[in-house]
């Protein structure tokens, strides 16, 4: 039997391989607001997840990878990226530097029932700002991570802006929500329940429709938010209507993850079904003094999904042409080589057969990989110094001399 992926994982190339690259390629806008990238371990101590997360999250409760390691340590591969960021932040004493701003990508970990877009594996693309409580910052990683996702040629998606207060003032909305929800117990469901008692606010989380009827009326944080919280979510809208983001406040907006206070945002895509949100994020400033442990620093930071970024972007146009070396008799493959590496140099993408074939196979070979030119280089085009250039668009043939050809295809 042949050895196939491991469910819930899938290879990564062609098309999509491309679209991973122009992901990457366009991270290059978190450099420019001043982030720096940081990689940390695919795995890490379980206790960070369990600490950073929330224990009564569906990842912690159900989705981790956890093992044994041979050293007896309980090893978890990482479900998200924020909580390594900031333990490697407190591990290394960057508070000492002041704030910092990091973005990463990389593979991520949950065990889900695998389903359309959804995979045991998956790729995130993030960034986080540690050490700033200003709702500038807000405004700016909201900003930045839209900027993000439109340059790559994303535009069908709207965001949604919430506030979920602080510790205080969300405490006394968590009891009139769960008095309220508790009303219609017994229509809800398992999950639900349980979060019922749990975490009454990721009820409404829950995308069960019987469930979400019951959620029509439910009181709103707006009636429990304290002034400075207030102020803070009042100065988020305010500044990104001002910088030109269009958004809405979704008052039910609570993502997934137990960490966030205050700002929390969902860029959500019509175009992806159920599962249609790109990008999320908001403000987490109790994180870092539960994993670096008295290390009280406010933060705020967001994590996209590669693959349904890929899915969204349009088909990838080459940029850089594609040039086939085709050639005949040993003389020809030497020239072919000597053009090739001088074509590489100038920037061109190159091709050639590594085995003596007719051109009518060469050709056929570059047509089905997509050349814009051939380079042809005969026996009689060596012997006069010169190569044939086709054209695959205009099917023209002209005459170049060697001397001549980089120089041919930056006219060309
Ligand atoms: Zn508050
Ligand atoms: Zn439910």
């Amino acid at each position: 039997m042949s050895i196939k992926a491991p469910r819930g994982t899938k290879d990564i190339f062609g098309e999509i391989s491309e679209k991973f690259q122009e992901i990457i390629k366009m991270s290059e806008i978190f450099k420019q607001f001043n982030f720096e990238q940081i990689i940390t371990p695919i795995f890490e101590s379980t206790d960070l997840f369990i600490r950073g997360i929330g224990e009564t999250t569906d990842i912690v409760e159900k989705e981790m990878y956890t093992f044994e390691d041979k050293g007896g340590r309980s090893i978890t591969l990482r479900p998200e990226g924020t909580a390594s960021v900031v333990r490697a932040y407190g591990e290394h004493k960057m508070y000492q530097e002041g704030s910092k701003k990091f973005f990463y990508f990389g593979p991520m970990f949950r065990y889900e029932r695998p389903q359309a877009g959804r995979y045991r594996e998956f790729y995130q693309i993030g960034a986080e700002v540690i050490g700033e409580c200003s709702y500038l910052v807000d405004a700016e990683v909201i900003f930045m991570a839209d900027k993000f996702v439109k340059k790559l040629k994303i535009n069908n998606y709207s965001i949604e802006l919430n506030t979920l207060g602080c510790k205080v003032c969300r405490a006394e909305y968590q009891v009139a929500l769960k008095a309220y929800l508790t009303q219609f117990r017994e229509h809800l469901c398992d999950d639900c329940k349980r979060r019922l008692e749990t975490n009454p606010l990721r009820v409404l989380d829950c995308k069960v429709e019987s469930c979400r009827e019951y959620f029509n009326d439910v009181p709103t944080l707006e009636q429990y938010i304290d002034d400075e919280c207030k102020v803070h979510f009042e100065g988020v809208k305010q500044i990104i209507t001002t910088l030109g983001v269009v958004f809405h406040v979704n008052s039910k907006l609570v993502r997934g993850l137990d960490y966030y206070n205050r700002t929390v945002f969902e860029f959500v895509s019509q175009d992806l079904g159920a599962q249609g949100t790109i990008l999320g994020g908001g403000r987490y400033n109790n994180l870092v003094g539960e994993i670096c442990g008295g290390i009280d620093q406010p933060a705020i930071g967001f994590a996209a999904g590669m693959e349904r970024m890929a899915m969204l972007m349009p088909k990838m146009e080459a940029k850089t042409r594609k040039i086939a070396i085709c050639w005949q008799g040993e003389m020809g493959s030497i020239c072919a080589l000597k053009a090739r590496l001088e074509l590489i140099e100038a920037g061109y993408i190159t091709e050639m057969s590594y085995e003596s074939k007719s051109f009518k196979a060469q050709f056929k070979k570059a047509n089905k990989d997509g050349v814009d030119f051939a380079v042809i280089l005969g026996e009689d085009e060596v012997l006069r110094n010169i190569a044939k250039v086709k054209n695959f668009s205009s099917q023209q043939e002209v005459e170049v001399a060697m001397s001549n050809l980089v120089e041919y295809f930056k006219e060309a």
